[in-house]
């Protein structure tokens, strides 16, 4: 990922204009907003952090592009993620866009302090069950609520399932996953697609257990629906690095990339392991907010990995009668070597052609 990306311009084949604003969400963490200009339409994809930073670099790409926030006609989110929603706060006191969502992110973005205490509370249960000591999930909940506490609610005007998954001039489609009500909108040969597929990094994960429409198994599905969907889009417009060109190319490497993680996950969990030590067996011992996006991303592949029978837990004695939170010990079923190859297994097993069955390791591993 380039680590200061540029403004830029698009067009699309019927003479839409896009801007790329490139803004700084986090230190180091850069995110692209799109100022798509069509017919009386002036609308914005996502918003940015919120971060004065983040606010800063929005409105010099606003004045690089010749516009005011006040000319906005829509604000359209891709997905609740606060490197894509925080700037709504900032946005909703400058300009009467109508903002648009996906519904399963409605709760997020419009209750956002309910939504935050109750996340924290399954954070924590999750962290617990990891077999994460109860000190250091204190300091990676702080942490969590710390990178959530520049925002605050702000009311959304319309859901894009109240209007069929149609907002002029753009078709959407629910593609959740990496976000429960993550979209991807079309506008003439131009797709974006938010953190959904992105050029040089395989997006976050995180268990369903945490939140529904999470985890790896809605991901693969969404890359699959994606792939179909934004067939001959000629340039891909991504949250956070370059255009994709090649659409079907990028998702095989991601389900590559997604598909060695999960193998060294089974692989970790040779022996008994709780999710926090399988986490530090395949990614070493991680500091600060990292620290918390790889144990969900763990919790991502165990689930996944589970659910497929590849793993199972052998402490559920001890789950049955121990008092207070027992974390969970996973192990890899007797005679697994390996769990699948890549994008074939990771795109099929799930879609029906496992069914209790465990996959025909030989033939998917050739
Ligand atoms: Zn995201
Ligand atoms: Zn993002």
């Amino acid at each position: 990922m380039s680590p200061s990306p540029v403004f830029a311009t698009f067009e699309s084949f019927s003479g839409a204009r896009i801007r790329r604003l490139p803004v700084e969400a986090f230190p180091n963490l850069w995110a692209n907003l799109y100022l798509v200009q069509s017919g009386d339409v002036l609308a914005l994809i996502d918003s940015g952090s919120g971060s004065d930073k983040s606010n800063e670099d929005l409105q010099r790409g606003f004045e690089t592009a010749g516009f005011q926030f006040s000319d906005l006609t829509h604000i359209l989110l891709t997905h609740g993620h606060i490197d894509h929603y925080g700037g709504l706060s900032f946005l909703r006191e400058r300009t009467q866009a109508q903002i648009g969502l996906h519904e399963l992110d409605w709760q997020t973005i419009s209750h956002h302090e309910a939504r935050l205490a109750v996340m924290s509370h399954r954070l924590d249960d999750f962290l617990a069950s990891a077999g994460v000591p109860s000190e250091r999930r204190a300091e990676l909940l702080n942490m969590y609520r710390f990178t959530k506490a520049l925002y605050r609610s702000v009311p959304v005007d319309f859901t894009y399932e109240a209007c069929d998954m149609e907002v002029s001039p753009f078709k959407l489609v629910h593609v959740p996953g990496h976000c429960p009500g993550h979209v991807a909108l079309k506008l003439d040969d131009l797709v974006f697609c938010g953190d959904l597929v992105l050029e040089h990094i395989t997006p976050h994960q995180s268990p369903e257990e945490l939140t529904p429409f999470m985890g790896v198994r809605h991901y693969l599905d969404s890359l699959s629906i994606l792939e179909r969907w934004a067939d001959g889009a000629r340039l891909v417009l991504n949250g956070h690095d370059e255009p994709i060109t090649d659409l079907p190319a990028r998702i095989t490497d991601t389900r590559q990339h997604l598909s060695r993680r999960v193998d060294q996950t089974l692989a970790a969990a040779s022996e008994p392991r709780t999710l926090a030590e399988i986490t530090e067996q395949v990614y070493g011992a991680m500091g600060g907010y990292n620290a918390l996006l790889v144990i969900e991303k763990i919790g991502a592949y165990v689930e996944y990995l589970y659910q497929r029978g590849l793993l199972e837990i052998i402490n559920f004695d001890e789950l049955e009668n121990g008092k207070g939170p027992v974390p969970i010990r996973y192990r890899r079923v007797d005679g697994i070597e390996s769990s699948f190859a890549p994008s074939r297994s990771l795109t099929g097993v799930h879609q029906g052609q496992s069914s209790g069955q465990r996959p025909d390791l030989s033939e998917v591993n050739s």
